[in-house]
């Protein structure tokens, strides 16, 4: 059999080597005789290889000191009601920057907790394809305890390259499906956040990078494992960590050092978006509907010119080895999800499919 490419969305492929480093010490880890899931959490062994995985992600991303990692459970979803309540402190008011269904879920919980202000900044280019307004043209309330937006929509594919300036006004992120995959300057933010299953590692793990002066603002009334300040005077042990997921994102982090760090891993994903986008554009079978300022390296959605063909697709796809292709049921068509443990070979193997499946049905 042919190697198999997996394009999830999340949970999505981990790198090979990754798996197989987890599976050579899975039932023996370090030698201890038991697997890194049975060790306590409050074991030397295993608090070591926590901090050493920090360590790592902060190298990788270059956290300043005065920043705080957590890592914490709930997934991204958990984060849409963790930021409210942590950082609202006083304040009533928040800004939400609207640019998808991601963007779009994160006020419905927030709602719950503050007075929302949405604005949409999406817009449609004069050839029929969607775009966002640049960041200067954001309309932002300078009173709101925090300005969110999420840089790269999963469904629709749509990724923000520029940072906004929020002057005195902490900027959040939903950084799920984007982070790790290219170099980031934190200190622009006050907060990201991602769910681990896309370029960390399992899911069962969020990780939040926060500035410290804005840690020790919750709410009363918020859960305490979702309070950052306890969160961080407990090094993220403040309930039983999902042990294994954490020491998967260690791997994972290692295996992108090994690489040369972000500034490598953006140059590879620069390398792979730009295949897929090229062969769609020069396809009049294929298309993506977003315009190229934003078009996501992440995530690549796509339609077929008839879309009677999509079941055909979609089967003869996967009896390829090119997996889970169907594009979200908001969207319709294709996605390619192609996050950083996905090789040039796996979207090379998808444009050679795609370019074949185009000469016997178009
Ligand atoms: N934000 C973004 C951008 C996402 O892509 C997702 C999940 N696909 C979420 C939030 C929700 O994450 P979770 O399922 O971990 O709650």
């Amino acid at each position: 059999m042919s190697k198999i490419f997996n394009f999830c969305a999340g949970p999505a492929m981990l790198p090979e080597a990754v798996m197989q480093q987890a599976q050579s010490e899975f039932c023996n880890w370090q030698g201890s005789g038991v697997s890194v899931m049975e060790v306590s959490h409050r074991s030397p062994e295993y608090i070591a290889l926590a901090k050493q995985a920090e360590m790592d992600l902060r190298e990788l991303l270059s956290v300043p000191d005065n920043y705080k990692v957590l890592f914490c459970q709930g997934g991204g979803r958990g984060q849409f009601a963790a930021v409210p309540l942590n950082l609202l402190g006083d304040k009533l008011d928040a800004d939400y920057i609207l640019t998808g269904q991601w963007s779009k879920s994160a006020v419905v919980e927030a709602k719950k907790h503050a007075r929302i202000k949405e604005t949409d900044i999406m817009t449609t280019t004069a050839d029929g394809k969607i775009a966002v307004k640049p960041c200067d043209e954001w309309s932002m309330n300078s009173e709101a305890a925090y300005l969110h937006y999420c840089p790269n929509e999963t469904i629709e594919g749509i990724e923000i390259f520029d940072v906004p300036a929020t002057g005195d006004v902490p900027l959040v992120a939903d950084m799920s499906s984007t982070i790790l995959s290219r170099p980031l300057d934190i200190s622009k933010f006050g907060l990201i956040y991602a769910g681990a299953q896309k370029n960390i590692g399992p899911s069962g793990l969020a990780i939040v990078i926060v500035r410290e002066d804005l840690v020790g603002k919750a709410r009363q009334a918020i859960p305490s494992i979702f309070d950052y300040e306890i969160q961080a005077n407990a090094d993220s042990m403040y309930n039983t960590p999902p042990t294994y997921s954490w020491y998967l994102a260690g791997l994972v982090f290692k295996w992108l050092l090994a690489q040369g760090g972000i500034v490598e891993v953006e140059k590879k994903n620069i390398a792979k978006a730009e295949l897929l986008y090229n062969a769609i554009d020069a396809s009049s079978f294929y298309s993506n509907n977003v315009d190229k300022s934003v078009r996501s390296r992440m995530n690549i959605p796509f339609t077929l010119a008839d879309d009677s063909l999509n079941e055909t697709f979609l089967s003869e796809s996967k009896a390829a080895g090119l997996l889970t292709l169907k594009g979200h049921k908001l969207v319709g068509g294709m996605r390619a999800s192609i996050y950083n443990a996905m090789p040039i070979e796996g979207v090379q193997a998808l444009v050679d499919f795609m370019a074949e499946f185009e000469k016997r049905y178009a």
